[in-house]
C-alpha cells in the first residue's frame, strides 16, 4: 500500500504541482492531496484506505452520489455498443431534447430550443460568447469580479474559483488586447451594470454572469439582480449569456432559471457538471434563431471530437432520469441539516461567519456581513478555512480544499452519512476559531 504524501511525491514529478486542476494540490488548505481509489455513494475511499464523507461530489456532477448504479450500468452498456463513433447517435438527440424539455417555467418563453453538446463547461462558455459575438458583431464581453467560467483567455480576468484560490489577478499567456475584450465590473451593482452600457453599450456584444455565483463561495444574487441584467442587457442590444454550469440541473430540475423568484429571458445558457453525470459533456443552449448560427447552419465555428460522445451522453441521460422531485427534496434536505449544524457549530464556538446558500448549495464564509461580490468574499477571515478544513478531514470528511468553493451534496448523503458530517463539524469549528 502506498501513502497518499508517497503518491504525491510521485505525481510531483510527472505532472506540474502533481495535479491536472489546480485546486487539487491542497495548496491552500496547507495538507497532503488524498489520491482516491474509490467511490461508493457519499464515500470516497483514498491509497491509504481511509474513508471520507464526500462534500466536493466531484465540483457537482456526482450528484445522485459516486457511482450510481443506474449511471454506471448506462455506461457500461453504452460501452459495450462501442466507445465513440466520430459520427451521430439517437442518444444524443434524446439528452438535447431532455435539456430543452427541463429548462422552462410557467408563462415564460422556454429559453432552450437548440442544444449543442460539447465536453467541458470552458468550451460551453467559451462557444457562447464566440455565439454572441457572431450574432451582435460586437467584441466586447461584460463579466463579474470573482464570477469563474472556465479558462478561455477572455474569462479569467478576475475570476473565482482556482484563479480565487490562487489570488491570481488573471493568467499570464493571455495577450492584452484579448483580456481588453472584457470588461470586469462589481457584482450584484446595478450601477455598475448601468454605467458600463452606458459607456461602451453600442459595442457589448453579451454580459456572462453565473446564475447564482458559486465560485467565490456562495453569493446569493440580489433580489431582480438576473431579470434587471437582462433588461438592461436588452436595452442595448446585447444578449444575456446565464453560465448554469454548476446550478443547473443541481439547485432545481431548471436549474437556477427555474427558481430565480423573479423570472427572465436569457439568450444563451450553458450546462455542464450535472449534465454529464460524471463524464464529461457540457452543453450550450438557446432560441433557435441564435443557435442555428452555429456551424454547420451558420458562420459561427464550433466541433469537437469527442462533442456528444456516447459514454458521456449516457452518463448524463440516466443521471437526469434519476433526478426526480424526491432527489431534489433528499438533497435539499441534507443540505438545509448540513448548512444549519455548521452555523451552530461555528457559533458555538465562537467564530464570527455567515452561511451563504443559494438553494441546496452552500458555503461558509468567515465574515461578520454576508459578502455581496469579490471585495467582500475576499475581506472575510479566509485563514481560518485550512484549519477548519483539516479538522474535517481528520474526522474523515471530505470538503472542497478552498474557501472560495461551494459544499457539494448529494441524494446520497442519507442521514448516516449527514450524521458523520455534523458530529465533525463541532472539533473543526474550534480548529477555526483558534
Ligand atoms: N462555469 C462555471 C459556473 C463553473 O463553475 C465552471 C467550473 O467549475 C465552469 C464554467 C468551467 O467548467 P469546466 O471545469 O468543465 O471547464
Amino acid at each position: 500500500m502506498t501513502t497518499n504524501a508517497q503518491e504525491f511525491a510521485r505525481a510531483r514529478g510527472a505532472m506540474p504541482g502533481g495535479v491536472n486542476s489546480p485546486v487539487r494540490a491542497f495548496g491552500s488548505v496547507h495538507e497532503t492531496p488524498r489520491f482516491f481509489v474509490s467511490a461508493s455513494g457519499p464515500y470516497v475511499t483514498d491509497v491509504e484506505g481511509r474513508e471520507y464523507v464526500d462534500l466536493v461530489g466531484s465540483w457537482g456532477p456526482a450528484i445522485l452520489g459516486h457511482a450510481h448504479p443506474a449511471v454506471v450500468k448506462a455506461v457500461q452498456d453504452a460501452a459495450a455498443h462501442g466507445l465513440g463513433f466520430g459520427a451521430s447517435t439517437p442518444g444524443e438527440t434524446e439528452l438535447a431534447e431532455l435539456i430543452a424539455g427541463r429548462v422552462a417555467r410557467d408563462g415564460v418563453t422556454a429559453p432552450v430550443e437548440r442544444v449543442r453538446l460539447v465536453s467541458t463547461g470552458t468550451e460551453a462558455t467559451m462557444t457562447a460568447i464566440r455565439l454572441a459575438r457572431g450574432a451582435t458583431g460586437r467584441d466586447l464581453i461584460v463579466k463579474f469580479a470573482g464570477h469563474y467560467h472556465g479558462h478561455s483567455d477572455g474569462l479569467l480576468a478576475e475570476a473565482g474559483s482556482g484563479v480565487a484560490t490562487l489570488a491570481m489577478p488573471g493568467s499570464a499567456g493571455v495577450p492584452a488586447p484579448i483580456a481588453a475584450q472584457t470588461l470586469v465590473i462589481r457584482y450584484n451593482d446595478l450601477d455598475a451594470v448601468r454605467e458600463v452600457f452606458a459607456a461602451r453599450g453600442d459595442d457589448i456584444a453579451a454580459v456572462i454572469v453565473e446564475a447564482a455565483p458559486a465560485n467565490m463561495g456562495i453569493v446569493p444574487p440580489a433580489h431582480g439582480f438576473n431579470a434587471a441584467l437582462a433588461d438592461i442587457a436588452h436595452a442595448h442590444g446585447a444578449l444575456l449569456i446565464l453560465d448554469e454550469v454548476l446550478t443547473g440541473f443541481r439547485v432545481g430540475p431548471a436549474g437556477w432559471y427555474g427558481i430565480d423568484p423573479v423570472p427572465f429571458s436569457p439568450d444563451l445558457i450553458t450546462f455542464g457538471k450535472v449534465v454529464g453525470g460524471g463524464l464529461p459533456l457540457a452543453a450550450l443552449g438557446g432560441s433557435a434563431a441564435l443557435m442555428e448560427l452555429l456551424a454547420p447552419l451558420g458562420p459561427v465555428y464550433q466541433a469537437g471530437t469527442l462533442s456528444g460522445n456516447p459514454l458521456a451522453v449516457a452518463a448524463g441521460r440516466a443521471t437526469l432520469d434519476h433526478l426526480d422531485a424526491d432527489a431534489y427534496a433528499r438533497i435539499d434536505a441534507a443540505a438545509t441539516t448540513i448548512a444549519d449544524a455548521a452555523a451552530s457549530a461555528l457559533s458555538e464556538a465562537g467564530v464570527t461567519h455567515v452561511v451563504q446558500r443559494s438553494g441546496n448549495l452552500f458555503s461558509i464564509q468567515f465574515a461578520d456581513t454576508p459578502p455581496v461580490d469579490y471585495d467582500t468574499v475576499k475581506a472575510q477571515e479566509a485563514f481560518r478555512y485550512a484549519p477548519f478544513f483539516r479538522a474535517m478531514l481528520a474526522q474523515g470528511v471530505s470538503l472542497p480544499p478552498s474557501v472560495f468553493e461551494a459544499w457539494f451534496v448529494s441524494s446520497a448523503h442519507d442521514d448516516a452519512a449527514v450524521a458523520r458530517i455534523v458530529a465533525a463539524l463541532p472539533a473543526a469549528a474550534r480548529a477555526a476559531g483558534e
